[in-house]
């Protein structure tokens, strides 16, 4: 309706313009070449501009305001396009359970830490006899579990670090600027943010669930590689010496860090 209206203004106005330098052509140039301007000619200043200015720039005008419309819808498309592509780019960086990065998106945040700092970790943990889960609860209860530990896991970590499931039952958390004492208190942090509270499950049920954890400073020296297969090393170490524990991979054994820290 406002275009209609737009384009009706517009055009009468185009078509009066049209009808006035008509008649001032007329009024000018006829007498300077000796004519007169009688009835008919004041009747054809009038109508000629009226019969071909006015729809023709009505023409004009609406194909002009057509063009206007078709451009905002296409604004608005890359909009929205731009938008879905963004969401999409998101998910495909997240894991589908947990909603933390994937182990690819984890690993580029362990290459970027390894470039921009030489004081960054890599913690990987493992949660501890989660098959046993599984198979007296049930694979969705299994699920649930992994969901709050992600979520435990997740919370209180510092600014610029990460966590990530690398798959299945095991996590990595990425400390971008940790000396060895505040790698130490924070691995602790996660080990005891899962162990010191059961997790409540389906039918009210509460299960004391722990992890291992292994961990490693990044060297910047190494490719990423190097820093992951240390802190398994670890993780391993502490699921052999009886897991719900950290070993990290520090010349200092972690009680001397965390007294220090
Ligand atoms: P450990 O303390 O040595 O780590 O023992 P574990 O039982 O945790 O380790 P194991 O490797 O024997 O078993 C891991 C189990 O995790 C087996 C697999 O079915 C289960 N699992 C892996 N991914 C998922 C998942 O997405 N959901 C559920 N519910 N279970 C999973
Ligand atoms: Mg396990
Ligand atoms: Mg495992």
């Amino acid at each position: 309706m406002a275009a209609i209206r737009r384009v009706l203004l517009r055009s009468t106005g185009a078509a009066a313009l049209s009808v006035a330098l008509s008649l001032g052509l007329a009024v000018t140039i006829v007498p300077a070449l000796g004519g007169v301007v009688d009835g008919n000619a004041w009747l054809m200043c009038v109508l000629c501009p009226l019969l071909i200015a006015w729809p023709a720039s009505a023409w004009q005008l609406w194909q002009h305001e057509q063009l206007r419309a078709a451009r905002a819808a296409l604004v608005l498309a890359h909009e929205e396009l731009q938008r879905a592509h963004d969401a999409l780019a998101e998910t495909a960086r997240r894991d589908g359970l947990t909603g933390l990065l994937n182990r690819e998106s984890l690993l580029a945040v362990v290459e970027q830490a390894r470039s921009s700092s030489d004081v960054a970790w890599l913690l990987v943990a493992d949660l501890d006899h989660f098959k046993t889960i599984n198979d007296r609860h049930g694979h969705a209860v299994g699920d649930d579990v992994l969901t709050q530990v992600a979520s435990r896991l997740s919370s209180g970590l510092g600014e610029g670090d990460a966590v990530g499931r690398l798959g299945g039952e095991e996590f990595a958390v990425v400390l971008a600027a940790a000396d060895d004492g505040h790698a130490a208190a924070a691995a602790e942090r996660l080990r005891a943010a899962v162990a010191q509270t059961p997790i409540l499950v389906e039918g009210g049920v509460a299960l004391s669930v722990t992890i291992s954890v292994g961990g490693s400073a990044i060297d910047p020296a190494l490719p990423v590689r190097a820093a992951y297969t240390s802190a398994d090393a670890r993780l391993y170490e502490a699921k052999r010496a009886g897991r719900n524990r950290v070993v990290l991979a520090a010349a200092e054994k972690v009680d001397a860090l965390l007294a220090s820290s």
